[in-house]
């Protein structure tokens, strides 16, 4: 028989996505509505092996639904990759009585859950928040919609600048190894050209492209560049200096602002459902799986299937994009 969940751990790991704050939240409260006990676990895994852990009440998530980042901070932690520092983060959970633990983060974070799960005795929940969306068995993650508006937000300013001065702008959006935020982002706010790590980038295409738009006067272009896209925003520009000198040419970072922010009301609403939903698991037995949403239902899949989700960039959307910029 399985054995009885009655007090639990929640952390937070690796990148940090704005929704996390509503995710504890969801977790502490349903976990308490429960009667269980809770626990907050400072740092990530860093904090099971510190013993960084004080036991939360419904008041300790109070008025952080609406918050970016994390109460409980996170952190990439090295010594998880070790037995030794698994072994001590379990000698932690145990002494307090800890039984159960849920896990928001990436799948990096998820991988680290499924070795800890397997070696110990204690079950764990993954909720996936990132906002690179890339995670397989789930349609959203939470974090993503937040990061993705902030993004549209801000290239839409920059087209505004872009426009006044008739300039061509490479933006450069986060995903180091996946297109949804270049992709989701471009689309929305008219970019002329979408780049990412999921498809081999052809210089020589976006350049004709431009120069085809510069012979009829359209000077004003976005492209969105993913971070991880192979060649690179910052060297893309270069080319394109090269190619069409009187083209002017400006390079935008977008950087860290997509992982902060308030979250937008879709964040909030699937934190607080794969919140509650990890609790129900911990009660019902469900163990070492990760919460995922597809086509609106809650889906459980074992933490072992966690794996990166690749964008596959389909033709009819690089279609869409083509016509509706052209
Ligand atoms: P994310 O969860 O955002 O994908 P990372 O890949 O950096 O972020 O993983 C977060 C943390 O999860 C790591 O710093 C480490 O503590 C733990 N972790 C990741 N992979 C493993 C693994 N193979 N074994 C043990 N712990 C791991």
């Amino acid at each position: 028989m399985e054995k009885k969940v009655t007090k639990i751990g929640v952390l937070t790991s690796g990148g940090d996505a704005p929704g996390m704050n509503a995710a504890i939240r969801a977790v502490v409260r349903t976990g308490i509505y429960n009667k269980l006990e809770v626990y907050g676990i400072k740092r990530g895994y860093q904090g099971m092996i510190d013993n960084d852990i004080f036991k939360m009440e419904s008041t300790s998530v109070a008025n952080i639904i609406q918050r970016g980042g994390t109460i409980l901070k996170t952190a990439r932690c090295k010594d998880f990759f070790t037995t030794e520092g698994r072994k001590k983060a379990y000698e932690n959970l145990n002494a307090l009585g800890i039984n159960g633990v849920v896990i928001i983060g990436g799948d990096g974070s998820f991988r680290g859950a499924q070795i800890f799960s397997r070696e110990y005795d204690i079950p764990c929940i993954g909720l996936p928040g990132t906002i690179d969306k890339d995670i397989a068995g789930t349609d959203f993650t939470i974090g993503f919609d937040t990061a993705v508006n902030t993004a549209v937000e801000a290239i839409d300013k920059v087209r505004d600048t872009a426009d006044a001065h008739d300039r061509l702008f490479i933006i450069e959006v986060m995903g180091r190894d996946s297109g949804y935020i270049a992709l989701h982002s471009g689309i929305a706010t008219g970019a002329e050209n979408i780049l990412i790590p999921e498809r081999k980038t052809d210089v020589e295409g976006v350049v004709n492209a431009l120069i085809e738009k510069h012979g009829r006067k359209k000077l004003v272009n976005i492209i969105v560049v993913a971070e991880g896209e192979e060649f690179g925003a910052v060297e893309l520009g270069k080319v394109i200096t090269e190619r069409i000198p009187d083209q002017e040419v400006r390079v935008t970072i977008l950087g860290h602002i997509q992982r902060g922010g308030s979250p937008t009301c879709f964040d909030r609403l699937i934190a607080s459902r794969m919140g509650y939903a990890a609790v129900e698991c911990l009660l019902e037995g469900r163990f070492n799986v990760f919460v995922g949403i597809l086509n609106n239902d809650m889906h459980y899949i074992p933490l072992d299937k966690a794996v990166k989700k690749k964008q596959r960039m389909s033709e009819d959307w690089m279609k869409i994009v083509k016509i509706l910029s052209s």
